[in-house]
């Protein structure tokens, strides 16, 4: 496979933040996995009796040893994910893909709406270190922000909403926080993949996003650009009524504290997740 087509922005480079979390894996249930890297979780999709799995996210910028040991840990020695599900494209989630992507050579899906991000042709809007909020906020500024260039080895998710290789899962575009970020939903047991749709830890407060302190809130906001978006998306998540969620940032949740939190978010997201001030707050 062509692999010099495959290269990260300039400006991607180790970020040296971390939380109580980091290096830590869940079982949330037997076949969903969670591991935190530094700041951000990776997911792993599957049964391990099956061996056969997807890994949803890609960590944090020259983390790809961490996360192919994680997977091997969890699956066997030399095993390798079907495919790589992307919930949106932001440094933190594709921070260690294209070694993966060469290591495991496997394919990567994102929204057809998250393309350019992912294939060179259109940054992200800079984050907003002016936003209200804390010290992450104002760090966001060095964040790298340059695009990914995945080449044809990142394909839009089909258009009819099925996830390849999860079965059972369907996406649902939750934009706001990125044009094309999806969460994954399963009904069967309500089981859903956020991304930063919403979050489980605020992160604007370095004090937070370190001590992992459980707290349902609306996507990181040095990031997030479209907020009457993010907010359709958080009332469209609330309304699938999830039973165990994964979100990109802080510990996975379950039964009453997820619905009571998400409910209030959905109910309350100008409160609580619109940033006061910020270049993005209309
Ligand atoms: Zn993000
Ligand atoms: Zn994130």
């Amino acid at each position: 496979m062509p692999k010099e087509e495959l290269r990260y922005g300039e400006d991607y480079k180790f970020i040296p933040a971390t939380s109580v979390a980091s290096g830590v894996s869940i079982e949330v249930l037997p076949d969903l996995y969670c591991h935190t890297i530094q700041i951000v979780n990776i997911c792993l999709v599957g049964n391990p009796d099956k061996k056969e799995f997807v890994l949803v996210d890609a960590g944090m910028p020259k983390t790809a040893d961490d996360i192919i040991a994680v997977t091997e840990k969890r699956f066997g020695a030399n095993s390798r994910p079907q495919a790589i599900i992307l919930t949106h494209g932001h440094f933190d989630h594709v921070g260690a893909i294209i070694e993966l992507v060469k290591h495991w050579n496997v394919p990567v899906y994102a929204h057809e709406a998250e393309m350019p991000y992912l294939t060179g042709k259109a940054r992200y809007p800079e984050p907003d270190p002016s936003v209200e909020g804390g010290m992450v906020a104002k760090m966001s500024a060095f964040f790298p922000n340059e695009p990914i260039d995945l080449g044809g080895h990142v394909q839009p998710l089909p258009g009819d909403g099925t996830v390849p290789h999860l079965e059972d899962f369907r996406w649902i575009h939750t934009p706001g926080h990125t044009p094309g970020h999806v969460s994954l939903f399963r009904d069967r047991d309500r089981t859903l993949i956020a991304g930063d749709a919403f979050v489980t830890v605020r992160q604007d407060s370095l004090y937070k996003v370190f001590t992992q302190e459980m707290e349902i809130s609306g996507p990181p906001r040095y990031y997030t650009t479209d907020w009457n978006a993010a907010r359709e998306s958080v009332r469209k998540l609330a309304a699938l009524q999830p039973e165990t969620a994964i979100t990109g940032h802080g510990a996975p949740v379950s039964g009453e504290k997820l619905r009571e939190g998400l409910a209030k978010l959905a109910r309350e997201f100008d409160q609580i997740a619109m940033p006061d001030y910020g270049k993005y707050v209309q």
